[in-house]
């Protein structure tokens, strides 16, 4: 380590942008644990240099800025970050300093609360007169952003309360393991960037403007701390926890009061074990003295409560080397890079391979061939190459960089937006994609075929076309003498493919993956023209006419629709008994007042979940869409609406509160 002042700059100026990246950008270049590591170093240099001191200097800062599209809220008290603890010598430490603090002998024991520390970021809320006032982020501990807005999405926080006084509630805004997973998966079908872990997920989408996104992410709040300390006539964190819960928030369950820093110690054990089973991640355990009138006694350093400490795992980073990076192609063309590993254990299961998402990851992340690399799980789901151990790369390491040419066809790549893809609709691999892409879930269907036995199909040269899966029967007894093909399979799959013939027709249209034609588009797209012949025969002015159908649409379905090779497709899969008509539920109460309306729902709907309330409109023949425009007939707003709202009024279009909505559905007899 080197010791001086310039490495002091250094690693202020590092720290400074990681704080950037991580509470501004929600996009972290390095991992917690490489973080705290270098600000252990910084704060290690300026004890040992106490000249070197700078109250600007990252340790003595709360980490955040405050982004200026908020409205800027002053906190009534500071709210601060807490010092770190990594083993059980520091625990010992910290326990040692509060008996000094509190001149009390060493042999005693104090009494400590100690809670989960949830990864998400962190929120005040400010109560008077038993209503919610306002909810603010941490900001730079001083001023933070005002997101009321988005607070009211979250259902666990109580926008009503019994107790009448003023006070402040402090917890962690989270997104759950699952809700993060489910948004990925989507954000994937979506072609959109994937997010690298809950805590910034949550962080990114309790900063949105509109409302309406935030509540899509089903974001959650554990409280764990009642202000101003004593309010309501508390005396200790335990009984501030259960003040809380009894006002109705959420508090979590796994707090425990220990007596004396060993019971600390045993019950951080058994806590970290339960850490992979949570239903959300953490990144530590906070400690916490449990009597108030001590805290008072203990007091605050500029940036830490003396009376709190969190303890933080050892990282969950894994190293391994870097076998190679491949490039693999998608059915839309898209072109991938991958990184191939070593095979490591990481957080329960064997990672070989990690997602190199494109480009600029891979220029961000510096690769060289043969590089130590640090992986982990984010969100303890999908396997992420945090960062390079770049002090071990040989001198004359390649540095990796992305292709030009398509890795199966050979043909150039073209760049859009931050991805490249392939263009060459024959490309094999495109191909095999959309094969596979076809008999999916969300297409057409088809139980028990899957990615290997498409790819399979393929080699043997059965499979050129989605056609081809209606022949392939004529391969039954050839299927039946291969090894892995038991009887029993062989008929399940044959019949599966014979069942998909009568899927309806929007998840034929899916499954044909069209350009920008998603599942939500294929369903509206089926609603609309109730046949594959009568959408083929649409010419772009009259798709483009259809709500959500903007003109990059409507020219890749004309384009699709007046190919040749589709002609062709559609006649053989008709040939071939293949519905090409729509078989959702249709609309035949034309007298309801909803027939035939474009609507919109935004803001909080309390009688009705969103995806309910949807499909009770479009039963009714109304047609639901996501965003405003002049072509909207009506928008329902629920409490908490946000911009959608305003661009319904700049527009004049017709705007409904819940009264409306439930008045009108009631005189429909719903
Ligand atoms: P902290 O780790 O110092 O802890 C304070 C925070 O813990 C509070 O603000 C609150 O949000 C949270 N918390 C969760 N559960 C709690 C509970 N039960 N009681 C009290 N607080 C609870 O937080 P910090 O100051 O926001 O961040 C510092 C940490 O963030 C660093 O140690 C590092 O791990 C991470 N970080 C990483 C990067 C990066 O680039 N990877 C950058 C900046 C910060």
């Amino acid at each position: 380590m080197k010791e001086t002042y310039e490495r002091v700059l250094e690693l202020r100026t590092l720290l400074e942008r990681y704080n950037h990246e991580y509470y501004v950008l929600n996009a972290s270049s390095v991992s917690d644990a490489e973080y705290d590591s270098l600000m252990q170093e910084l704060i290690a240099l300026e004890n040992t240099h106490p000249e070197w001191l700078d109250p600007l200097s990252p340790s003595q800062r709360v980490g955040g800025t405050v982004v200026d599209s908020f409205e800027k809220v002053t906190h009534q008290r500071m709210m601060l970050s807490l010092a770190n603890a990594y083993n059980y010598d520091d625990l010992i430490a910290f326990d040692e300093r509060v008996k000094d603090w509190l001149k009390l002998p060493q042999s005693d024991r104090v009494t400590y609360v100690v809670e989960l520390k949830i990864d998400g970021l962190a929120m005040s809320l400010v109560y008077d007169q038993g209503r919610l006032h306002y909810g603010a982020t941490r900001g730079d501990g001083t001023i933070g952003e005002n997101v009321t807005h988005n607070i009211k999405t979250i259902k666990s926080i109580p926008l009503n309360v019994t107790y009448q006084g003023p006070f402040e509630v402090r917890g962690e805004v989270f997104m759950s393991r699952s809700v993060f997973a489910s948004l990925n998966t989507q954000r994937e079908k979506a072609g959109e960037p994937l997010l690298a872990n809950p805590r910034n997920a949550a962080s990114g989408s309790i900063r949105q403007l509109d409302s309406a996104m935030t509540a899509q992410r089903q974001l959650d709040m554990f409280v764990y701390s009642l202000l101003p300390e004593g309010v309501m006539n508390v005396t200790t964190h335990e009984e501030s926890l259960k003040t809380l819960k009894t006002l109705g928030f959420k508090v979590n369950p796994e707090y425990t009061v220990c007596h004396g820093i060993e019971a600390v110690w045993e019950r951080i054990q058994s806590l970290a074990n339960q850490r992979p089973s949570l239903a959300y991640d953490i990144d530590g355990i906070v400690i916490k003295v449990n009597t108030l009138a001590d805290h008072d006694r203990l007091g605050y350093t500029a940036k830490t409560p003396r009376w709190a400490i969190a303890y933080k795992f050892p990282p969950d980073l894994v190293p391994t080397k870097l076998e190679s990076v491949f490039f693999t192609v998608g059915r839309t063309g898209k072109v991938t890079p991958n990184a191939a590993l070593t095979p490591v254990y990481v957080a329960g299961s064997m990672i070989a391979r990690a997602t190199l998402h494109n480009e600029d990851f891979l220029l961000q992340k510096d690769l060289h061939e043969g590089d130590e690399v640090f992986i982990r799980k984010a969100g303890d789901v999908i396997p992420e190459v945090v960062s390079v151990h770049r002090e071990k790369r040989r001198p004359d390491a390649k540095k990796i960089t992305m292709i030009t040419a398509c890795p199966v066809c050979q043909g150039p790549l073209t760049k859009i937006d931050a991805m490249h893809y392939c263009l060459n609709a024959q490309c094999p691999a495109r191909q095999e994609e959309a094969l596979i892409h076809f008999v999916s879930k969300d297409a057409m269907d088809i139980e028990g075929l899957g990615e290997k036995i498409v790819q399979d199909w393929v080699q043997r040269g059965w499979l050129t076309s989605v056609a081809d899966f209606y022949t392939m029967h004529h391969h039954k007894e050839t299927l039946l003498t291969l090894e892995g093909y038991a009887e029993k399979s062989v008929e399940g799959l044959l019949e599966a493919i014979e069942k998909s013939k009568q899927q309806s027709m929007e998840r034929l249209l899916f499954g044909l993956g069209i350009a920008d034609v998603g599942e939500k588009t294929a369903k509206q797209l089926a609603r609309h023209f109730e046949s594959m012949d009568a959408l083929a025969a649409a010419n772009q002015e009259t798709l483009e006419s259809l709500e959500d159908i903007g003109p990059k649409t409507a020219r890749s379905l004309v384009e699709f629709f007046t190919d040749e090779h589709t002609h062709v497709l559609l006649e053989t899969l008709k040939s071939y008994g293949v519905n090409m008509r729509y078989l959702g539920k249709k609309a035949t109460d034309s007298t309801s007042y909803f027939f035939g309306k474009t609507v919109v729902i935004t803001g909080t709907i309390t009688a009705y979940s969103r995806q309910g309330l949807s499909q009770l409109l479009e039963e009714k023949g109304a047609k639901v869409v996501g965003s405003v425009s002049k072509k909207t007939d009506l928008v329902i707003c629920g409490t908490d609406a946000g911009s959608k709202k305003k661009v319904a009024e700049s527009l004049g279009v017709l705007l409904w509160d819940e009264a409306a909505l439930l008045s009108q559905l009631a005189q429909e007899k719903v």
